[in-house]
């Protein structure tokens, strides 16, 4: 992994140095602080009705929320003058920021728009998927070659067709190649763990079949347990069958998502991580002239959003209708609104680009 000492000093009148400085400091909760099922709760919190393109028509609790994390629509212009001049790194969560959330999660479509959508920001900017799902899974609801993919919380990362020059071999658990193609694997750092999670996903499976709605899904590194269509009172049975199963398996370990617990191998990797290897892999990682943005819904996104921040070298936009504590700068509603601030970002590049060229 490279030394990024250098992107630790920003000219302080930049507009994300000034929002930081106006947050209080982030008291995210500990994970098992109370238990599995106050997270379980805590990690799944029901949406709100928000007017969407309408801010003065929010709920006014979540209008006081977007004070501490202003809207990236309502701030664009804040956002664009910090990226002046700088190449933009874009790097997307799937679920509930480029789909909506939805009760099956085969069923996690994105629309055509927003494919295009994606598929024109990526043609101006690097940009990567994100995701809890294998990375398998995740290109097939997204189906565009031109992408970086890291699935499995960042644990399967390939490079996109045609760009595998670009992308270093890392001699740590790197399981490099050079084929052509969306099967082209540049990073597995968990790979060693492969047999013991899908032994945990069969026992899984059969722990939960009596759970009604419990739906165990195997994302290659990482196995989760959806809990999305179980009535609340069967909670208590989810987080009682995984812990049951997990206490036989000292190297995984337990994180929340939206209605999903995820299993995952104890290693010192997160989507934090993938975002700096990814960074670092494809000569981006100079933050004097790379601006990284992370759109994320989920609490799992908060390691990129932290990443980001700490290291002061670009910021996290976080996906929610309701009021929660993250490590974003900025907020997006729901994945409408993520379309339009790619979409706005994109014409702003053009505009960009077609300012420099009359120069
Ligand atoms: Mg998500």
């Amino acid at each position: 992994m490279g030394s990024y000492t250098n992107c630790r000093n920003y000219a302080h009148d930049d507009p994300v140095e000034e929002l930081k400085e106006m947050g209080s400091p982030l008291k995210l909760m500990p994970l098992h602080a109370t238990g599995w099922l106050n997270d379980m709760k805590v990690s799944s919190p029901t949406a709100i009705s928000v007017n969407i393109g309408n801010p003065g028509a929010f709920d006014p609790i979540y209008r006081a929320w977007t004070k501490k994390y202003p809207s990236a629509l309502l701030a664009f212009n804040q956002i664009v003058a910090y990226g002046k001049g700088k190449k933009i790194a874009l790097f997307l969560d799937y679920d509930g920021t480029l789909s909506p959330i939805v009760d099956e999660p085969d069923n996690a479509l994105m629309s055509d728009q927003m494919r295009e959508v994606v598929r024109n920001a990526a043609s101006h900017l690097p940009t990567a998927i994100i995701s809890g799902r294998s990375c398998d899974k995740v290109f097939d609801f997204v189906k565009l070659t031109e992408l970086y993919y890291a699935g499995s919380h960042g644990m399967d990362i390939m490079g996109p067709v045609g760009k595998s020059g670009c992308v270093n071999n890392h001699s740590n658990g790197s399981n490099s190649s050079h084929k052509q193609g969306k099967d082209l694997k540049i990073f597995q750092p968990a790979s060693e763990f492969l047999p013991i999670i899908n032994e945990v996903f069969r026992l899984l499976v059969e722990r939960t079949t009596g759970i009604n709605g419990a739906l165990v899904e195997n994302n290659k590194f990482c196995v989760s347990v959806h809990y999305r269509n179980v009535d609340e009172k069967d909670w208590p049975l989810v987080a009682q069958c995984t812990n049951d199963v997990l206490k036989a398996y000292p190297h995984l370990h337990l994180s929340h998502g939206r209605k999903v617990l995820e299993v995952r191998p104890v290693i010192d990797w997160n989507k934090g991580k993938a975002v700096e290897f990814l960074l670092d892999s494809i000569g981006l990682a100079d933050c004097e002239s790379v601006l990284p943005i992370y759109i994320g819904d989920d609490r799992t996104d908060e390691d990129a959003f932290k990443v980001l921040r700490e290291d002061k070298r670009g910021f996290g936009i976080v996906v929610s209708s309701v009021p929660k504590e993250s490590y974003a700068l900025y907020s997006l509603v729901d994945p409408s609104e993520v379309m339009d601030f790619l979409k706005r970002l994109v014409k702003w590049k053009e505009e960009e680009a077609s300012r420099a060229t009359i120069k």
